[in-house]
């Protein structure tokens, strides 16, 4: 008889087709460990899945979860570096063609057909998760699972913002979309030495802004319908922003990015969006402005990350709202998609 286990599962394309089942707990080969899963962060994208709003290719059924830490329950025979009992945290590609030219160059996380925890194979909303021992990474004794949970969406905006990014100290930066990559972007921006902080929201964002301001930025706006692009042409010297992250991804927001970035300044787009631009990128040629995309982590951004959250330079307390037991995950699904909290942790175990 196989052991079983409670697994918040994704079973249909359909809005709202996500439930707890029982599900046996995961077989695991001999490169991969059996993760006893301490804590699962809530993604924004889980959020579409969950309200049928998610592009690209999902597996059905599938247990949702990619943001995870926990301690190894079983080792596969040719598991080198890790032991049962360590404290770890996992990367997010769970598959990658081991003949991938990007692979080689360290740039997995561009492999278009690289396939993902919670998507492609089974997650980590569950007791536990199986996990190959190439995504695994030590934790530090001072770091907790629940911000160590924390760990994929730092390495998000540690990409964008400290890797596919050029902050000089003291240039000014605005982010806009104030959900947990947006926030998260302030605060690598502010480590990176960032000088003016603008945050910029929509009225539904009133509580969220409040958290950026805690996090460090000196101005947000969007929460009273303010014109952004007015106020920004009565900042500083009325040029605009050197850097603008772009973490919402609609088309307004790349239009506004367009508006108040500074000429020769960068727009980073780490937002998604499905639908056409529909808009001019004239303002792009004439302000000789660098529109950069950037996508997902690797290797080293993990290892720097968790230094960082380990020593406390990244301290992810004000954006983790919540940590419940995996039972009441509806709740932190419908309170972030509202946008009344930023982010949840849920507990399996
Ligand atoms: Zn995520």
């Amino acid at each position: 008889m196989t052991a079983s286990m409670t697994g918040l599962v994704n079973y249909a394309k359909d809005p709202y087709s996500v439930e707890l089942r029982e599900v046996p707990v995961p077989d695991i080969g001999e490169e991969d460990v059996l993760l006893a899963v301490q804590a699962v962060g809530v993604c924004g994208t889980d959020v579409h899945v969950y309200t049928g709003t998610q592009q690209g290719r999902l597996k059905y059924p599938v247990i949702l979860g990619h943001e995870f830490s926990g301690v190894i329950a079983k080792t596969g025979s040719h598991v080198r570096a890790f032991k049962d009992g360590d404290r770890v945290t996992s990367e997010t590609a769970a598959g990658l063609p081991p003949d991938s030219a990007l692979l080689r160059r360290g740039l997995y996380n561009l492999e278009p057909n690289r396939v993902g925890f919670g998507f492609g194979v089974n997650g980590a909303m569950a007791q536990f998760v199986r996990v190959p021992e190439r995504c695994l990474h030590h934790l530090p004794a001072s770091l907790s699972f629940e911000k160590a949970a924390l760990t994929e969406p730092c390495c998000v905006a540690y990409n964008a913002v400290c890797g596919n990014s050029h902050i000089r100290p003291g240039d000014s930066v605005a982010v806009i979309g104030p959900g947990p990559i947006g926030l998260l972007c302030t605060i690598m921006a502010k480590l990176s030495g960032a000088g003016h902080l603008l945050v910029i929201g929509v009225p539904a964002d009133a509580e969220r802004l409040e958290v950026a301001r805690q996090i460090g930025a000196q101005t947000t706006l969007g929460a009273h319908n303010e014109d952004i692009s007015d106020w920004v042409s009565n900042f500083g010297d009325g040029y605009g922003f050197d850097l603008v992250i772009d973490a919402a991804g609609v088309s307004a927001t790349l239009k506004l990015a367009l508006d108040i970035v500074r000429p020769a300044g960068q727009i980073t787009k780490v937002g998604w969006g499905p639908q056409p631009f529909n808009a001019s990128l004239d303002q792009l040629v004439k302000k000789a402005v660098t529109l950069q995309g950037s996508f997902s982590h690797n290797w080293p951004i993990w290892e720097s990350v968790i230094s960082l959250l380990g020593s406390g330079r990244i301290d992810v307390d004000p954006i983790l709202s919540r940590v419940v037991p995996l039972s009441d995950w509806r709740g932190v699904f419908d309170d972030m998609h509202s946008g009344k909290i930023v982010k949840g942790v849920l507990k399996p175990s």
